[in-house]
């Protein structure tokens, strides 16, 4: 749906306010793509609401006029996940931002959902207390929860999932559902919660959430080691874990990456398969038992330099650099777009798919860069290339392929923590089999025009498990 009637533009102008609904060209393509090399897809209209009301007079209306309606948080996703694939109406949540309870004692925080999760952060700076997951960019709490994010802290703190106690959510049709509950463990019937974690607003809307959060740690040890092999370093993340140590983050770096970011960076990182760990702890002193432990590990596996005790301003810029691998890559790579895998393994089964992913780079004679958040298993390979030449794209696309079907054959998934949006939905049936279909039921029985976010998850219709 490319356009809407001028009684549909006049229907959301009353519902949201003039000035909160655009449809000029800026607005929309602002809207049509993320930050993946998905094909950009225009809304017919953009809008931005302010409270719970709205959205549920929005939801009623589309339903009853078949409008496919697209949340949208900050557009970070690398999937495709938010482009609004059949037009309509590109739900923008970024005025919903308010940070609306605090427990402190029960270590819980109420938000709207399009808070972003750094300034959820920053406004809980003085209690001691903060929400763990990370993707890195500037995401929204709903667009977090939507995709089920996580980032370099998931190895000791677990992923967006762990962190929602209740959810307010707006169906399809109108109803407003609250989901979950404060109490810190339940059994009470179906987690619905956690059914719209992940459901990358196939299902309805996020409007509020209540998130459980995480003390502060006092005390943080940044360690950066590089091995002989990418064996001997995957080899060092089980080692590292089964020993106790608890890192906070485990992130593996391949040599062409650690040359990449010594370049653009001014680092010194060893150019080698390299190990990037963070421990934290409550005590200096405990740290130190930790970080002997480390040592000794490391060295046990021919670690070449082992450089700990980073202080903060080497820490800082280190874990920025990681960070932002993403973005050097693509800004080194001006005029070519990104395609981002995300498998994930069993922690056994890691260095198997990293040397298979590098003989795929090699293989396909393409620009990518492997990397991943080693401490629970997530893959990332960053490709480079060029969507309007076509043999090239379909190189990338194989060399892809081959490397999701193979996590699948070892027990994993398509994506650790990136979604599934359009570019993944073509594994979910050699990944769920029969599943496939029950998600299917569920999708029909929530939103049984289609309206939400239509095209994701879902492979296309021809493969037949798809949802109406
Ligand atoms: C440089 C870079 C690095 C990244 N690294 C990581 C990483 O380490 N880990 C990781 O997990 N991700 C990573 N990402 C991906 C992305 O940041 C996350 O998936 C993030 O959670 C997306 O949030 P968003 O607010 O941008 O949502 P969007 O991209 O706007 O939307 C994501 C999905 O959620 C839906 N949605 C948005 N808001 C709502 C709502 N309120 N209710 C229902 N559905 C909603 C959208 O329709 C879409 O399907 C990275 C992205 C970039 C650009």
């Amino acid at each position: 749906m490319k356009q809407l009637s001028q009684a549909q533009f006049e229907f959301l102008q009353g519902v949201f306010g003039a000035d909160k609904v655009n449809s000029g060209d800026s607005a929309r393509k602002l809207h049509g793509r993320d930050f993946s090399g998905h094909p950009s897809h225009l809304p017919a209209v953009v809008v931005w609401p302010q409270e719970t009301g709205q959205i549920s007079r929005l939801l009623a209306w589309a339903q009853e006029e078949a409008v496919p309606i697209t949340p949208w948080g900050a557009g970070t996703s690398t999937e495709g996940n938010p482009i609004p694939l059949a037009g309509g109406v590109v739900v923008d949540m970024v005025e919903m931002n308010r940070v609306l309870n605090l427990w402190p004692q029960d270590m819980q925080v109420e938000v709207e959902a399009g808070v972003g999760f750094q300034d959820l952060n920053h406004s809980l700076r003085h209690e001691g207390l903060f929400f763990p997951p990370d993707p890195g960019a500037w995401a929204t709490i709903g667009g977090m929860i939507a995709n089920n994010a996580s980032g370099i802290r998931t190895v000791k703190y677990g992923m967006t999932k762990d962190y929602v106690q209740e959810l307010e959510v707006v169906l399809p049709g109108g109803r407003v559902i609250d989901t979950g509950n404060r109490a810190h463990k339940s059994s009470s019937g179906y987690d619905l919660a956690r059914l719209f974690v992940g459901s990358e607003g196939t299902l309805g809307i996020v409007t509020r959430a209540v998130l459980r959060l995480a003390g502060m740690p006092e005390h943080f040890l940044a360690v950066v080691a590089g091995f002989p092999s990418t064996n001997a370093a995957c080899q060092a993340v089980t080692e590292l874990i089964r020993h106790g140590t608890d890192p906070a983050a485990l992130e593996l770096l391949t040599p062409p990456l650690a040359r990449l970011l010594n370049r653009v960076n001014g680092l010194d990182l060893p150019e080698s398969p390299l190990l990037f760990m963070e421990f934290v702890g409550f005590s200096a002193r405990s740290l130190e038992e930790v970080l002997e432990i480390a040592r000794e590990v490391c060295a046990e596996l021919g670690a070449q330099g082992f450089e700990a005790g980073l202080g903060k301003v080497n820490r800082d810029r280190i874990w920025s650099a990681r960070n932002a691998a993403a973005e050097t890559i693509k800004q080194t790579h001006a005029g070519l777009e990104i395609m981002i895998t995300d498998a994930a393994v069993p922690m056994s089964a890691y260095e198997e798919l990293i040397a298979f992913s590098e003989q795929q780079v090699t293989g396909s004679g393409q620009v990518g860069y492997v990397f991943g958040h080693a401490g629970d298993g997530n893959l990332h390979l960053v490709w480079m290339g060029d969507p309007k030449d076509p043999a090239q794209w379909q190189k990338l696309e194989q060399a892809n392929r081959a490397i999701v079907e193979k996590a699948i054959d070892l027990g994993g998934t398509a994506t650790g923590e990136h979604g599934v949006g359009m570019g993944k939905s073509k594994f979910m049936l050699a990944e769920h089999g029969a599943s496939m279909e029950v998600m299917a039921q569920i999708k029909d029985t929530l939103d049984p025009k289609g309206i939400m976010n239509p095209g994701k998850i879902f492979p296309a219709a021809s493969t037949g498990v798809h949802s109406s």
